[in-house]
């Protein structure tokens, strides 16, 4: 005990001996020479953006830390000031403050804080939250900003279609608004529900090819297919308005993705994809949902999926509840099991053999940050021959469209 308390005082009378600026000085000399790699260059700054949503994409050339902070957030009357130092960085050339003015966001400004430090402040109007987490392949910095206005419009949303369903129940099926452009199939009874807009999202596209297949079938292509498909049997049989991610071969970064679904505030977002394994025998169809991932397996596939490495997956799982906060957890896995059921069904009845490999969770970074009930349905294994034959037949392509839209008209008809 005695000997505890000498040291405490040692401590005590060592610190106060210690002139501060010389503790300062060293701490700062530490910080410089702690880091010998060069400083991340900040490349491209991209944003997506409605009056109650915006998504802000940094992009460098290697990955980054950062620290965020905010100024006088919740004070009425008064926005909250953002910024986020982004350490080891430096401004690329041509990297210029952009214009935002949707009412959320003035602006982004970005300047070179210290040598060594980007600063990004978000110029206010009305914000409720903000995220920020990584991304990576190519490394980037993704900002989420949500304002107070989305919960507003979405009670608002759920009385006018309250009041719509009860005066539309009396009178014999009224048509839908896009009936008149429509030739090619009849147009169904049109869907009153809470559900009016989807986007479809087929995975990857342009230099991104997605899983080869044994006989050189490009994921990126048959996905396209279903997803066109897809998007026709929506419309046609649903009467939803659909939002393609993409409807030709083009590369759009996962993040966009979302932020196309959140910018056109869909009630739905599907991401098609098709499967691989090192395993040529593998088969079968699965549907995932945000969350962490509760496989080896699953894990690995959204490393696929996202692009790049185990290891960047555990980076993202270690964040992945506080990016959750405005995902539709319990709605996303309802939606996961209706189109599981229905697809898994509706290949059965032309091809027997087919695995159901059921609903399954994962960090896929296509889902992480969207608002509306989301899913990514693996349709088949490109990488199994047989399936690879099946992906690349129109008949077969068509079939899966079907499945994934009944699953999501059992889904819509669910929520009445
Ligand atoms: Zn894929």
């Amino acid at each position: 005990m005695t000997r505890f308390l000498h040291i405490v005082a040692s401590l005590l009378l060592l610190s106060f001996l210690l002139p501060y600026p010389a503790l300062a000085a060293r701490k700062k000399a530490v910080g410089q020479t702690a880091d010998p790699r060069p400083l991340s260059v900040l490349g491209e700054v991209k944003h997506w953006s409605n009056p109650d949503y915006t998504r802000i994409s940094l992009e460098f050339d290697r990955d980054v830390t950062w620290e965020a902070h905010e100024l006088g957030k919740g004070s009425p009357g008064k926005p909250g000031r953002v910024y986020i130092d982004i350490n080891h960085a430096k401004l690329g050339p041509g990297v210029k403050d952009i214009t935002i003015g949707d009412g959320l966001l003035k602006g982004v400004r970005l300047g070179q804080y210290k040598h060594d430090v980007v600063r990004v402040v978000l110029d206010t109007e009305n914000i409720k939250d903000y995220k920020v987490f990584p991304l990576s392949e190519p490394a980037r910095v993704v900002i989420d900003v949500r304002g107070e206005r989305r919960a507003e419009i979405s009670r608002l949303e759920e009385t006018i279609s309250a009041r719509q369903e009860q005066a539309a129940e009396p009178k014999p099926k009224p048509e839908a608004p896009v009936a008149a452009e429509k030739k090619a199939r009849p147009q169904k009874k049109p869907f009153i529900s809470k559900i009016r807009r989807i986007v479809v999202d087929p995975g990857h596209g342009g230099h991104d090819s997605g899983a080869l297949g044994p006989d050189g079938v490009k994921e990126k292509d048959v996905v396209l297919a279903i997803g066109l498909k897809l998007r026709d049997l929506l419309r046609d049989e649903l009467g939803l308005d659909v939002v393609m991610t993409r409807s030709t071969d083009v590369f759009i970064p996962l993040e966009e993705r979302t932020a196309i679904a959140n910018k056109v505030n869909a009630d739905l977002f599907v991401s098609v994809h098709a499967n691989a394994a090192l395993n040529h025998v593998a088969s079968g169809i699965e549907t995932y949902y945000l969350n962490l991932a509760k496989t080896e397996k699953a894990a690995q596939l959204a490393a696929k999926e996202n692009g790049t490495t185990l290891e960047k997956v555990s980076v993202l799982q270690a964040i992945l509840f506080d990016l959750m906060a405005n995902y539709k957890l319990n709605d996303s896995a309802h939606l996961a099991d209706e189109v599981q059921r229905s697809l898994h069904g509706r290949i059965k009845g032309i091809h027997p053999d087919v695995r159901n490999l059921g609903v399954k969770q994962g960090p896929f970074y296509v889902l992480v940050g969207a608002t509306m009930p989301s899913i990514l349905v693996e349709t088949a294994f490109v990488s199994n021959p047989q399936e690879e034959a099946r992906l690349s037949d129109p008949a077969y392509q068509e079939q899966t469209a079907e499945g994934i839209m009944e699953g999501i008209r059992g889904y819509i008809t669910s929520l009445k």
